[in-house]
């Protein structure tokens, strides 16, 4: 007897070589797959061709400014919590570049080379729960605005997303209490949950689009039966109870915009060295700066748009200044776009919980202390009474 075709919501259970299957057809389709794989003493996103390539048996220890690499007892693919970057370095290219100019002749016109990008098809192998919601933010960003970026839109509608709930919480998550993980959400085409036990190693699967079903109904799956279900849903809860960090957001716009002044700002500037790792490694933040070079000919002129931080002194820069001179307006200007003036602006928090800006800051700047520390000293009282500090 055949088996009821897949549709959005259905779960099966595959085996690790079925996993092998689904890459190799997504290969077969022209994608690039995109997946976890260990680099330098890190888990880093890169081209994967094959479980092999997955980094099966290690799991990451996260802390404020602190990321090591240990083995696990066991031979989990996703039994790590986040890589050190995020999928924006796919969907939003760190560099690229927006237009060229060219001159037959030293004294000739330019003439305009239009750009023709040609993107490569992509498929995400392992995005989290949190980074569902960061490229959801980042899609509203780039799209649902009265700009589209063409670029962005036709990278991000051909990507096909492999999600994976959370088996494992990084010491610098905290997903839960931003309502963004650890289970995923919506904006996946198929979702993992590893399942490994002494008894087997397997995956529930869920489809969450039509793509996802048809790639899905070409692999080896068998129904999943009620226990595999409870099982996924117990991995689940369990991450979300082992989270150790949270940020309280009940009013934090009210309150961040209300404190200004706060002395708090004074005492993480003095922290602060503007790197701008954070804004670099954060996956929704998305601003940019362009370049413009010529060659040593003068015949040719290049436009190029790279990523720029609001931690760089030029980022602020209008004729004769910058606008935000200090690392305490840069700290604020960054914390408080991030948590408030986002919601303004997009209607969400700018932050998803993935922690990623407290790892990979060189001094362990941790937003969800900093925020902390502020509720407890409020400087006006305008909110204090609201919020449940934890
Ligand atoms: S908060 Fe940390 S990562 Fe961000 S700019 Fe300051 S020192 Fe760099
Ligand atoms: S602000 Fe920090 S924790 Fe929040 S999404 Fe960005 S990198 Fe992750």
């Amino acid at each position: 007897m055949s088996s009821p075709p897949l549709r959005a919501g259905s779960r099966v259970i595959l085996l690790p070589a079925g996993l092998q299957q689904l890459i190799d057809t997504l290969r077969r389709q022209d994608h690039q797959v995109i997946g976890p794989t260990v680099r330098d003493g890190a888990i880093v996103y890169a081209e994967v061709e094959e479980l092999a390539d997955l980094p099966a048996g290690w799991t990451d220890e996260q802390d404020a400014g602190s990321y090591h690499l240990r083995r696990r007892e066991d031979d989990a693919y996703f039994g790590y919590s986040l890589a050190a970057q995020s999928w924006k370095r796919w969907l939003h290219p760190p560099r690229r570049r927006l237009w060229r100019a060219e001159r037959a002749a030293a004294d000739g016109d330019f003439t305009l080379v239009a750009e023709q990008p040609d993107p490569p098809r992509l498929a995400f192998l392992g995005v989290r729960a949190c980074e569902l919601r960061a490229i959801a933010i980042q899609n509203t960003v780039f799209t649902r605005g009265p700009f589209t970026d063409p670029l962005y839109k036709t990278i991000h509608d051909a990507t096909f997303i492999i999600a994976v709930n959370c088996g494992y919480a990084g010491g610098t998550c905290f997903c839960s209490s931003m309502g963004t993980g650890p289970r995923v959400g919506a904006g996946f085409d198929l979702a993992l949950t590893e399942l490994l036990d002494a008894q087997r190693h397997a995956f529930l699967v869920e489809v969450g689009s039509p793509r996802g079903a048809r790639v899905l109904q070409e692999l080896p799956y068998t129904p999943a039966e009620p226990a595999d279900l409870a099982a996924a849903e117990a991995i689940v809860a369990r991450t979300a109870e082992s989270m150790v960090r949270s940020l309280d957001t009940n009013g934090i716009k009210e309150f961040l915009y209300a404190n200004a002044d706060h002395p708090r700002w004074d005492d993480v500037a003095a922290r602060c060295l503007a790197c701008g790792n954070c804004t670099s490694v954060c996956p929704t933040c998305f601003c940019t700066t362009v370049e413009d070079t010529t060659d040593l000919s003068g015949r040719v002129a290049e436009r190029w748009q790279r990523w720029d931080s609001c931690f760089t002194l030029d980022f602020s820069y209008i004729h004769g200044g910058s606008v935000r001179g200090t690392s305490r307006e840069r700290y604020r200007q960054w914390l408080t776009h991030k948590l408030a003036a986002w919601i303004d602006q997009f209607d969400s928090s700018g932050c998803v919980g993935c922690g990623r800006c407290i790892t990979w800051c060189p001094v362990g700047i941790d937003l969800t202390e900093e925020v902390r520390a502020m509720y407890a000293n409020d400087s006006t009282g305008a909110q204090i009474a609201t919020l449940n500090i934890v």
